[in-house]
């Protein structure tokens, strides 16, 4: 057994070695934490940036290595030890020590969880050559791989990754179809208006949107997928099909820990599951207390923030995490930045700009408050407009419930 603590017995082990993970070390560090830091990662990388994979990457413009978060000299610079390729396969939460795929068994006075998210699939889907999901760097290169030698993709998905792939393939080249039972692009995420306005813009491009059913299977010949196949009898011919219908956090691994679970790892308002047990990033829900509600966020923003906070309170501080909730995504030449919530039903105002240039921002209103505001293609407009949803956050959560 390999037991990994610093001299005088205190080390922080951070689980999980993506954005959120290295982002806790780092903000450790420059909080000044000198004690022994293991980061444990599942993947053979080191960090590396998920946002570039639906875009940069999937479409070519970067090389893989371009994703990396940080270079390797910044990454010795931190002084922590990155052990990659060893998932973790249990934590015994009072001993604070988590157990890995490979034996080891690594103990600290500090563990954070920053186990991320797993994505969804759709039934018999593992048997059919062709058919993707995309989470991770190798996701992103099988399925380019794939794009390159193919002419039809049907994305089943209509959320924002959904929406980022089909963008990017029809870049490359490819016939895309995006199907999904929402009836535009990202209409839970946007509401029907900024919806409707991405459903124009993906047919005008040449996506061909076939929304508002569901997908019950999909078809294969020979052990390779041919199609998809609606709810409505319609089937969808695809060389490759990419499923994009959301993903559920990596909490498997903690089944036996005793903590709680439940749409992620349950912590209190300082993002503590239980003594010396913290959550972050993606795989985390966390009780907001300014809202009054347990809230998870999947946004890259998030993992920066909710790091900083979780950093300060295993060296000692006691803050609550409080943020803004913050979104953006990247579709043909559509950036589309969200901040606050987006609740189904809100009121929609446009305050700069105007619809139809494609160049606005819009405020969102619930029980006439502001819950949030949304910019397309206007940042700095749409940076000064954030006040408003700062100003309003304690009277935001009847929009979340
Ligand atoms: C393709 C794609 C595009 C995106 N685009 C945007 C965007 O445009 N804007 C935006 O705001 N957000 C975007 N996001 C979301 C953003 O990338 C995530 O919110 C962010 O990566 C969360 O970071 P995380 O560290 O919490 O989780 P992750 O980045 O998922 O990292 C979790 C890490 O934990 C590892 N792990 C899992 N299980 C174990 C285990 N048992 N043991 C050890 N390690 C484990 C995983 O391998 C992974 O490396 C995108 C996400 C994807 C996948």
């Amino acid at each position: 057994m390999n037991v990994i603590a610093n001299e005088d017995g205190c080390g922080v082990l951070v689980v999980g070695a993506s954005a959120a993970g290295l982002a806790t070390a780092e903000a450790l560090r420059r909080k000044g934490y000198r004690g022994g830091l293991t980061v444990l990662g599942a993947e053979p990388h080191l960090p590396y940036d998920r946002p570039p994979l639906s875009k940069q990457v999937l479409s070519g413009a970067w090389d893989p290595e371009r994703a990396h978060l940080r270079p390797q000299a910044a990454l010795s610079a931190l002084d922590a030890e990155f052990v990659l390729a060893d998932p973790a396969v249990g934590l015994d939460p009072a001993a604070r020590t988590v157990h890995t795929a490979s034996g080891r068994a690594l103990r600290a006075d500090a563990v954070v969880v920053a186990t991320g998210l797993r994505p969804r699939t759709l039934p018999g889907q593992a048997d059919l050559a062709g058919v993707h999901v995309l989470r991770t760097l190798d996701d992103a290169l099988a399925l380019r791989a794939d794009l390159l030698a193919s002419s039809r993709l049907v994305v089943v998905g209509e959320g924002v990754l959904g929406a980022e792939i089909a963008a990017t393939a029809h870049g490359m080249g490819l016939e895309v179809t995006m199907a999904g039972p929402q009836p535009a692009p990202m209409t839970s995420q946007v509401g029907p208006l900024v919806a409707g306005l991405l459903a124009e813009l993906h047919t005008e491009r040449g996506v061909r949107l076939r929304l508002g059913a569901g997908v019950s299977r999909l078809s294969g010949h020979r052990g390779k997928v041919t199609g998809v196949c609606l709810d409505t009898g319609e089937v969808l011919p695809a060389d490759v099909v990419v499923v994009a219908i959301g993903a559920d956090p990596a909490t498997g691994w903690l089944a036996s820990s005793g903590l709680r679970t439940d749409n992620g790892l349950v912590c209190d308002s300082r993002c503590r599951a239980a003594e010396g047990i913290y959550a972050v990033g993606d795989v985390a829900r966390w009780h907001h207390d300014r809202l009054g509600v347990s809230l998870r966020l999947e946004n890259r923003t998030n993992a920066m923030e909710q790091a900083d906070t979780v950093a300060a309170n295993i060296l000692g501080d006691d803050q609550p995490y409080r943020p803004v909730p913050y979104f953006w995504t990247d579709q043909f030449d559509a950036r589309i930045q969200v901040h606050g919530v987006l609740p189904a039903g809100a009121e929609v105002t446009v305050t700069d700009g105007d619809l139809a240039s494609r160049r606005f921002v819009a405020l969102y209103r619930h029980d006439g408050r502001v819950t949030g505001v949304l910019g397309w293609n206007m940042p700095k407009q749409t940076r000064l407009r954030r006040q408003e949803v700062v100003d309003a956050l304690p009277d935001l959560a009847p929009a979340l419930r």
